[in-house]
């Protein structure tokens, strides 16, 4: 489960397509993504309600972030919560309904949808080369 921000710039499909590929690099299996929309991406009803429907119907939860992006109308109006405090509201949701996954958080260019997980580097350029033995 993915929280991100109610602006309509975002777009899903590249977000869950990304959302695929960390879930992939860090071996987790996810039938399903699911991407919940919340002001500026807080911690909120939405997620509180998908998560209790989730866990109603047994279906594991297996990966929770929250994903923050620029040029967000929450942050004029003061609405959004640090990232920080976006993670601590998600584990502590999760303790609530005693259940454990890793949470993990990012930011996204809203340009270009682009994500970039707090806790993953940025793509560095590696060169190919010929003959680059071992
Ligand atoms: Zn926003």
């Amino acid at each position: 489960m993915v929280i991100v921000c109610v602006d309509p710039r975002l777009n899903h499909e590249l977000i869950r397509i990304q959302v695929r590929q960390r879930l992939q690099r860090d071996r987790i299996r996810a039938e399903r993504v699911y991407i919940l929309n919340e002001v500026g991406g807080n911690v909120g009803a939405n997620f509180r309600q998908t998560a209790q429907l989730l866990k109603r119907m047994g279906e594991p939860i297996v990966f929770c972030a929250a994903l923050h992006h620029d040029d967000c109308l929450a942050v004029r109006e003061g609405e959004r919560a640090e990232l920080s405090h976006a993670a601590q509201g998600l584990a502590s949701e999760l303790a609530r309904l005693e259940l454990q996954c890793p949470v993990a958080t990012g930011e996204i260019r809203t340009e270009h949808n682009h994500v970039r997980w707090s806790d993953e580097r940025a793509p560095v350029y590696v060169p190919f080369s010929f003959g680059a033995g071992s």
